[in-house]
């Protein structure tokens, strides 16, 4: 998963960047990256790291100019190294042109196999670098009408953001899979993976790039065009689920309420259950565990501590280690814990391995029960189109066919999941149109 920001017609255009990508950087922490135009002539910067570590107020000054695309990236395609870091810059008989997606290009591989057996030499090994070399070999007079043209033969997901010297063009897949917003900012036009990020920088929030449109900025001008027919919209439901951040709207909602919203119907879908306390994951087990306390009349009680300086890369040598590692993230409050009968809420369940370690310290540090009710349905299907899922057959609930066989792997005294159908209802306010692929295997788009 990525997140992508641009500032059009600004002249803090970087430093606004900046301030959007720290307010993504959820959606991506192994490298970040921005791209202006500097006297005409595009500039950039990318790096390996955190948004806050990698820009300098230097970096930023350098970068400065009137119109400014970012990035932030965790890597579902291809390999965490600097030369996937993005914005991608190129340079072809369009001019200069930097490009920053988020999401999947499914059929990637066959495209970059055509393109290389005609030519083309890649410098990266992500799915987004197939763009440009298809772009490159357009016939179309202008940039514009060469993007429009090559988009179409892209499948799968993709929000994708690009600088030239004088314009910023948004575009959307056909499916709206990856989420793209609009604000305004005075004068300027900002673009954006989430809300968050428009009102960390006070842009007002316009609306969305809808599926298949392509929005171009130039000298403070929008003009929107349709590249292609929407074809069966489907906006990632993982993303109120798990990935977007609590703040964002999404579906005319926050992503707290409707997280709360889940968690009160959580409560009422599992019927007999025997509870003292009712816990979340932090951070995001929270929210619905508010939901569920409200609805169920049982008191909501922190039982973990979670250290958010923690980070990813902290290095694992051995088992010992990694036990530490646990511990370091998630400690558990001890007298909120002991004697209790806990019912703990989590987002989701993938391999089952952070359940199980949340459930050994619960109980080694007092619990008299545990039980794990998780705010979405199964796993089942791995994810095509951005969200970093593994292969189907490490997803616990494809290895374990029982949810009791389940409940005995994580070590609970109780399993719970949501039905899809609430989720879709609750996350949708009223709008169906989801993928829902990783809940029921069903794939809007595949190679
Ligand atoms: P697992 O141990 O594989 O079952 O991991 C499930 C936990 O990972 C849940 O607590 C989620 O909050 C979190 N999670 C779910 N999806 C992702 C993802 N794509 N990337 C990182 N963490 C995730």
């Amino acid at each position: 998963m990525c997140g992508i920001f641009a500032v059009a017609n600004n002249r803090e255009s970087a430093r606004l960047s900046y301030l959007g990508l720290f307010a993504l950087q959820h959606r991506g922490q192994e490298s970040a990256g921005i791209a202006g135009v500097k006297k005409g002539r595009l500039v950039y910067y990318n790096s390996m790291g955190l948004v806050n570590d990698i820009f300098t107020p230097e970096i930023l000054s350098s970068i400065s100019s009137e119109s400014a695309i970012g990035h932030v990236r965790y890597s579902t395609a291809g390999s965490s190294s600097v030369n996937n870091a993005q914005p991608l810059y190129f340079n072809c008989k369009y001019g200069e042109i930097a490009v920053a997606h988020n999401g999947n290009i499914v059929n990637a591989q066959k495209l970059r196999r055509e393109l290389v057996e005609d030519g083309a030499i890649f410098q990266s090994d992500t799915d987004s670098e197939v763009i440009i070399h298809l772009i490159s070999r357009s016939h179309q007079k202008n940039l514009d009408k060469a993007i429009a043209e090559k988009l179409p033969l892209l499948k799968g997901a993709y929000s994708f953001l690009f600088l030239t010297k004088d314009k910023i063009i948004a575009a959307r897949d056909p499916h709206g899979f990856r989420p793209l917003v609009v604000g305004k900012l005075g004068d300027s036009w900002v673009f954006s993976s989430e809300t968050c990020a428009l009102e960390v920088i006070g842009a007002k929030i316009e609306f969305e790039i809808e599926p298949g449109e392509m929005a171009i900025v130039n000298s403070g001008k929008i003009k929107f065009t349709q590249f292609a027919k929407p074809t069966k919209i489907s906006r990632c439901i993982f993303e109120q689920v798990y990935f977007a951040r609590p703040d964002s709207v999404i579906c005319g909602q926050t992503v707290q309420k409707a997280r709360y919203e889940i968690g009160r119907i959580l409560a009422k879908e599992i019927e007999r259950f025997d509870a003292d306390i009712v816990s979340g994951v932090p951070d995001s087990g929270t929210a619905y565990a508010l939901g569920f306390s409200a609805a169920s009349g049982i008191v909501y009680q922190p039982v973990f501590m979670r250290n958010h300086y923690a980070g990813r890369s902290f290095i694992q040598p051995d088992q010992k280690m990694r036990e530490f590692t646990a511990h370091l993230k998630l400690a558990p409050i001890k007298d909120v814990i002991m004697g209790k009968k806990i019912l703990l809420i989590d987002d989701s369940l993938v391999r089952g391995t952070t359940s199980k370690k949340i459930v050994r310290s619960l109980k080694d540090a007092g619990a008299k029960k545990v039980i794990m009710a998780i705010a979405s349905p199964a796993i089942i299907s791995p994810c095509f189109y951005g969200i970093d899922t593994p292969k189907k057959e490490e997803l616990i609930a494809v290895r374990f066919k029982k949810i009791d066989e389940i409940r005995k792997f994580i070590g609970a005294d109780g399993l719970f999941y949501l039905s899809l159908e609430s989720l879709i209802k609750v996350c949708g306010n009223a709008d169906r149109n989801f993928c829902s692929a990783c809940f029921d295997g069903k794939y809007p788009e595949r190679d």
